[in-house]
């Protein structure tokens, strides 16, 4: 008889003790249990979840974070926990947006401002990496599909974070002119203005006239066969380094191709070349 009982009264505390762990492995509970153990991997996804919580009940929350952040960046773990300062840059800028429905916590905007103020050019980093990978994604769509109408919900799908921070950083860059368009709030899409050509290299608008990027130097090459400058990756001779549109090029390799070898002749120089003699540039 109280075998048993003890048994049921066993398994009742390990269930109950599985339940408690499960709860504790979330929330501010949790990250404490895995920053205790060094586990930033879990911990930091913990911390960015509660930030992005729109609950107003949240506040004590987001604070806690704040507190046990402000404490890491103290002990020189800043850049350990680099991932939240997208949420901190929001919460310290844009304050009502990101918390929805809260309001401004003095507290919480204090915190924040401190960690900052500790950890400046950690902020700057993320951001401005951030921008540059929002920047490039834009770009290549309009390169791959010729879109100019990039809807916000794909960059965040794609590089997985909080569409409100790319909403807000797709406005600062227009406003700061760091890229090239405006904001369409129907669909919320990021709409590229049209520029008569852009770099292949850097993305940036040229005119036609431009033979070189102002701003990253790349020089366009005239095309061998057509005359016309190159505005994608040209293609080179390998022997005498003459360029080509790529299509151009192999067009030109199949058209004067050799039956038995395979091999076309170079436009320029007569060397025989197969396809993949050519390089890339
Ligand atoms: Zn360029
Ligand atoms: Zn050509
Ligand atoms: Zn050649």
């Amino acid at each position: 008889m109280t075998k048993d009982d003890d048994i049921w009264g066993a398994l009742d505390d390990a269930l109950k003790e599985e339940k408690k762990e499960t709860i504790n492995l979330k929330g501010i509970p949790g990250i404490k249990y895995y920053l205790e153990k060094g586990n930033f991997n879990y911990a930091v996804p913990l911390m960015i979840q509660i930030l992005e919580d729109p609950s107003e009940y949240s506040i004590p929350d987001k604070i806690a974070v704040t507190d046990i952040c402000k404490s890491l960046v103290q002990q020189g773990y800043a850049t350990y926990i680099r991932l939240l300062y997208p949420h901190f840059y929001m919460i310290h800028n844009n304050t009502e947006a990101y918390l929805t429905r809260a309001i401004p916590d003095p507290v919480l905007i204090f915190n924040v401002s401190e960690i900052l103020t500790n950890s400046k050019e950690i902020m700057f980093e993320e951001i401005n990496g951030l921008k540059d990978t929002i920047r490039q994604f834009a770009m290549s769509r309009k390169k791959d599909y010729g879109l100019n109408r990039i809807p916000l919900r794909d960059i965040a799908d794609s590089i997985q974070i909080n569409f409100i921070i790319i909403l807000k950083l797709v406005e600062e860059m227009i406003q700061n002119k760091e890229i090239n368009g405006h904001y369409d709030s129907v669909g919320d899409i990021l709409v590229l203005e049209a520029t008569e050509f852009s770099c292949y290299n850097c993305g940036s608008e040229m005119k036609k006239e431009d033979k070189t990027c102002a701003n990253c130097g790349t020089e366009l090459k005239t095309c061998v066969i057509c005359r016309a400058s190159i505005r994608a990756p040209p293609v080179q001779c390998p022997k005498c380094k003459v360029n080509a549109h790529k299509e151009h090029f192999l067009e030109w390799l199949k058209m004067s191709a050799d039956k038995k070898t395979g091999k076309g002749t170079c436009p320029n120089c007569q060397n025989p070349l197969l396809p993949s003699d050519l390089k890339e540039g």
